[in-house]
């Protein structure tokens, strides 16, 4: 099997050296085991560095053969260097295994990734087991991070970030999706295919800084919720509606306490439409927004199937 592993890094100068020290014994050895193919690569994508990534990842390429380097013409962001990185390989290697600089994800799953591939999987998730060497604000948000996406209908797979192998037909199948705004353990989960989990613990990042600050992280969460799923613009509508019943239950309270004589004049006819057509407006733009998600959702292009078996292309 030819596998090629695609490591996005942004400014990495302090751990990359490490990193490619460790990926090289670990293909030493499945080399050696008859696991992957000795044309099996490593390809580091430099989303734009500012530091030494990239002088390191060309001096990397000539000096060890498992080695290439992709460099983007600037900073785009994880997602979309991981992307490029993913697209440009797919069509050289059986398959493709993508992981962070920071050796967080942990090299000694790719074993079993691989068996699982052989076994005929075509999508192999990295799902942490625990995030125990996480601190608790971080545990805390990235677990949030995952329910209120769920809640939001964007289905990702709990506790999986972008750790994972894919097949080549599993990559020919992202390739259809166009779209700009990336989200890609969201993407992956629609493409289907037989898929397998493989559990790891993920540990401390070995040397830098993270890159995915809390603001960061809060974009990237509404990112995804955006490009996954149009459920905010249900949620609207809905607020919508209830305004309204309450704005007939106002009309009622307020006739009652004006038949009653307890009001000032115009009280009542303020306070029934102050609710009521706050309720009527906001359904109403509910509902354009409905009308605009789609729109949004069918300028994305997506595939609308992707075919797993035909047998009209087998041999009888
Ligand atoms: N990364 C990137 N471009 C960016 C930010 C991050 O390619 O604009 C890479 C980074 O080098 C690393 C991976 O994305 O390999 C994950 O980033 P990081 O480890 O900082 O995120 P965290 O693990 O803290 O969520
Ligand atoms: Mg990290």
């Amino acid at each position: 099997m030819k596998l090629c592993m695609v490591i996005p890094c942004y400014n990495e100068e302090e751990v990359l050296l490490e990193t490619a020290a460790r990926l090289s014994e670990k293909y030493d050895k499945l080399i050696f085991d008859g696991k992957i193919s000795s044309d099996s690569r490593i390809v580091f994508v430099d989303d734009g560095s500012k530091d030494r990534t990239w002088a390191i990842i060309s001096r990397l390429s000539k000096e060890n053969v498992y080695f290439e380097g992709l460099k983007l013409s600037r900073n785009r962001g994880h997602q979309n260097a991981l992307l490029a990185g993913l697209l440009t390989v797919k069509d050289k290697f059986d398959a493709v295994i993508s992981m962070d600089a920071d050796l967080q994800d942990d090299i000694n799953a790719i074993d079993k990734m691989i068996e699982s591939y052989c076994d005929g999987n075509d999508i192999v998730y990295g799902v942490r087991s625990g995030r125990r060497k996480d601190s608790c604000f971080k545990r805390w948000t990235a677990q949030s991070f995952y329910k209120v996406m769920k809640w939001m209908g964007a289905e990702t797979v709990y506790n999986h970030a972008d750790f994972r192998l894919m097949s080549r037909r599993a990559l020919d199948a992202l390739a259809e999706f166009s779209e700009v705004n990336l989200f890609l353990r969201g993407m992956v989960p629609l493409i289907g295919f037989k898929s397998d989990t493989v559990y790891y613990e993920r540990s401390k990042r070995f040397a830098g800084k993270s890159k995915y600050p809390f603001r960061k992280m809060l974009s990237f969460a509404f990112e995804g919720i955006t490009s996954l799923s149009i459920r905010p613009i249900d949620l609207i509508i809905r607020l919508g509606i209830l305004l309204c019943a309450v704005g007939v239950g106002i009309l009622i309270y307020a006739l009652i306490q004006h038949f009653l004589g307890h009001t000032t004049a115009g009280w009542t006819s303020l306070m029934a439409s102050i609710w009521t057509l706050g309720g009527i407006q906001l359904s109403a733009i509910g509902v354009i927004g409905k009308y605009i998600g789609k729109i949004y959702l069918e300028t994305k292009h997506r595939p609308r199937y992707i075919i797993e078996k035909n047998t009209m292309d087998e041999d009888k």
